[in-house]
């Protein structure tokens, strides 16, 4: 072992995987991770897209300092605070119309529990306690506590815990046209198609039991950057229209501007009830989620007691919220909604000229700066590697040893997906960055790919 590796053999602490040696990071720099040994890593991902503005934002940095020096604590069950406050504001100034109200958290899953609660609470305020079922999509990912690792639709993160994971949930297909589009099936009849998939759950159900749909916008971690079919969103919002059933778009990972827009769903036509967010809000520079809430859900618990019966020692952390505040008004006064919009494209066509005829990757895909290329053992027939073989994790390793970091993962939905790897570079990244991380990735996928002799 190096200096700059901990195994399980020398760390107390209880890592992810107790067998891995991880690099210690000491230093971040721009776009950079620098380990104890020095070595540097370009952070294409952001870790899970999360560093949308690299690592030390100085502006970041100084605006934690600064409210450091001032309160950096005054729990919510006794005062609010000035940042927490500031940064509603700021949020629901520029959120879609309705959104009026901003529950903070300390991250993603705290964001997505409180939105299933919230949905709970609404429906039985109104005197409809019978709304018990959540509903949600397969191959879809909301975080880790036991409520929300029921709605998530990732077999593998599920199977240890499935007996505990109690809460009444059913599962529709995802809208993921790369796998389920038909042969000469336009994108919007086939979006039509998926979102017809929820209604038809709800009457198996009974509407009267069905209290939310939860779907990521654009998915993340289980199938990598898979945007929705046009029009597949703007159904979805009719159908829980239709049937009283509240929508939650999960923008955890695809939020505050990874697409190029502040909200991903923006590029939908669509408001949800609620928008839930967390990585790019606080740019990883403090812990914080948020869940952006209508109006007319705030004032349903108004008018019946007032009171959400839910919370965190942590919500509304004035330093969280401040470092939150100084990073939305960094992607603000830099233009760099605009900046991922544009370079966006360039992104995907930048990956498209280097993997678009490669024989092992089957679709590249995304928005802005969310963006995925599949891996299958056969582009003809989309059939995806084996699971035994391991390609996701052996890209990571290669990734990793040429001094990048991207996020590999394999969808786990019935083995019908294949391996991916899903890229979230920060906003800032230079066009040098951005051609070094493709270049950097192209190495790592045939290195893992001639490991398992393909
Ligand atoms: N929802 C989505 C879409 C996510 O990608 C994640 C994290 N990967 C979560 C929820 C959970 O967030 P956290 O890890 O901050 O609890």
């Amino acid at each position: 072992m190096t200096s700059a590796t901990h195994s399980s053999v020398q760390s107390h602490v209880f890592h992810r995987d107790l067998k891995a040696r991880y690099p210690v990071a000491v230093g971040g720099e721009g776009c950079w991770l620098i380990d104890r040994d020095g070595k540097r890593y370009l952070d294409a991902s952001g870790g899970a897209a999360v560093s949308c503005l690299g690592h030390l934002h100085p502006k970041v940095v100084a605006a934690i300092r600064d409210q450091a020096g001032r309160l950096e604590f005054a729990h919510t069950a006794f005062f609010t605070n000035e940042p927490a406050e500031a940064l509603a504001d700021w949020l629901v100034a520029r959120a879609p119309a309705g959104i009026e109200r901003v529950y903070f958290v300390s991250g993603g899953s705290e964001a997505n529990e409180a939105a299933l609660k919230l949905a709970r609470q609404v429906h039985v305020e109104r005197g409809e306690p019978g709304r018990i079922h959540a509903i949600a999509r397969h191959q879809s990912y909301h975080g880790n506590t036991l409520g929300v690792l029921a709605l998530g639709g990732n077999p593998a993160r599920r199977a240890l815990y499935e007996p505990l994971l109690g809460l009444p949930v059913s599962h529709i297909e995802p809208c993921y046209a790369y796998r389920h589009q038909g042969e000469g099936e336009s994108e919007e009849a086939y979006g039509l198609r998926a979102a017809r998939a929820l209604e038809a759950e709800i009457l198996r159900l009974g509407p009267e039991t069905v209290s939310v749909f939860f779907a990521e916008t654009v998915v993340g971690a289980t199938a990598g950057a898979v945007p929705p079919a046009r029009g597949y969103f703007r159904e979805i919002r009719r159908i829980c229209d239709r049937y009283g059933v509240l929508l939650v778009l999960d923008e955890v990972m695809c939020g505050m501007g990874r697409t190029g827009t502040l909200f991903a769903c923006e590029q939908d036509g669509v408001v949800p009830d609620m928008i839930t967010t967390a990585k790019g809000l606080g740019a990883g520079h403090q812990p914080i989620g948020a869940v952006l809430v209508k109006g007319a859900l705030a004032e349903t618990i108004e008018q019946a007691g007032g009171v959400f019966a839910h919370g965190h020692t942590y919500i509304g952390h004035p330093i969280a919220c401040a470092a939150a505040l100084a990073t939305q008004r960094v992607i603000e006064a830099d233009g760099l909604l605009q900046r991922v919009s544009v370079n966006g494209e360039a992104f995907r066509e930048a990956l498209e000229a280097r993997f678009g005829q490669h024989p092992h990757v089957g679709d590249i895909r995304g928005r802005g700066y969310f963006r995925a290329i599949e891996l299958v053992a056969d582009r003809d027939t989309k059939a995806p590697f084996r699971r035994g073989l391991g390609l996701a994790a052996r890209i990571k390793a290669h990734a990793m040893a040429e001094g990048l970091v991207c996020y590999p993962g394999n969808g786990t939905a019935d083995g019908i997906d294949g391996d991916h790897v899903l890229l979230a570079p920060p906003f800032i990244a230079s066009d040098e960055e951005m051609s070094m991380i493709v270049d950097r990735l192209a190495v790592a996928v045939d290195a893992a790919l001639a490991d398992i002799a393909v």
